[in-house]
């Protein structure tokens, strides 16, 4: 099971150094679950450092370019990441897609160039309320994975995890009900297992909480979650960690 926490632009080092100090105290090692965590670039080697004594913790970017190197002002390569202690990559989280204009064939480079630099891609996919309501969440999230997908070896498929996040539920406080997850879940896992995954990893990411995550995680479709807003405070994170791994360990 996976707790991937997404600090978008938030928490600099001094807060990231807290923030661990806290969270490692509140929250043990433990070998059933990893915890991963995406600061913000600049945060990035702090965050890897404070967590350098949990073997359950990885660290990641939140975007990459997908060039090894270049005159690309502001982006960061998958070499860049890695040295500064990346181990994991977001790629096409719906920011990044609506808010930037990343096109699907742009996420499909990124991903590419992840595998290729060794780090794990953290791949998000997600329909906005527009296409929802349209009756089109398989079709688009469908094409998005096979967009980000194409081409790649199945070795190159089984080190891809995936992050189902409905954009209309990013922030908002509203939430897929596990059902309709658990639903879009099992579309992405039989299509990773047609392209060659084993055992896939499906998160599912949008305005998980401490309060919602013990009936999330009883679909047992979902293999972890993604988190904003709820991963921001060492209380909101770990309580949600806490709760997620018992829901998880505790027969329904
Ligand atoms: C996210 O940023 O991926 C996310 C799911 O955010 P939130 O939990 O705040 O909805």
């Amino acid at each position: 099971m996976i707790f991937a926490a997404n600090w978008k632009m938030n928490i600099g080092p001094s807060e990231a150094r807290r923030f661990a100090k806290a969270f490692v105290e509140a929250v043990p090692l433990q070998s059933r679950r990893e915890i991963w965590f995406f600061p913000s670039a600049v945060t990035l080697t702090t965050t890897v450092k404070a967590f350098r004594d949990r073997p359950d913790i990885r660290c990641g970017v939140q975007d990459v370019h997908w060039a090894p190197d270049g005159a690309f002002t502001g982006a960061i390569s998958v070499a860049l990441a890695a040295a500064s202690g990346a181990t994991l990559a977001l790629v096409g989280h719906s920011e990044r897609r609506h808010l930037f204009g990343e096109s699907d064939d742009e996420t499909g480079k990124k991903v590419r160039a992840v595998l290729e630099g060794g780090l794990t891609p953290l791949l998000c996919v997600g329909e906005t309320l527009e296409e929802r309501e349209r009756g089109d969440t398989m079709a688009v999230v469908l094409r998005q994975l096979e967009m980000a997908l194409a081409g790649l070896e199945p070795e190159q498929i089984r080190r891809t995890v995936v992050a189902y996040e409905p954009v209309w539920a990013i922030g908002t406080g509203r939430t897929a009900t596990p059902e309709d997850a658990a639903r879009v879940h099992a579309l992405i896992r039989a299509s990773l297992v047609d392209w060659g995954a084993t055992t896939p990893k499906v998160l599912y990411g949008g305005s998980v909480k401490p309060d919602n995550i013990v009936s999330l995680l009883a679909q047992h479709e979902l293999d972890g979650v993604l988190v904003g807003g709820a991963s921001l405070t060492t209380a909101t994170w770990s309580s949600l960690v806490a709760k997620g791994v018992e829901a998880r360990l505790t027969p329904q």
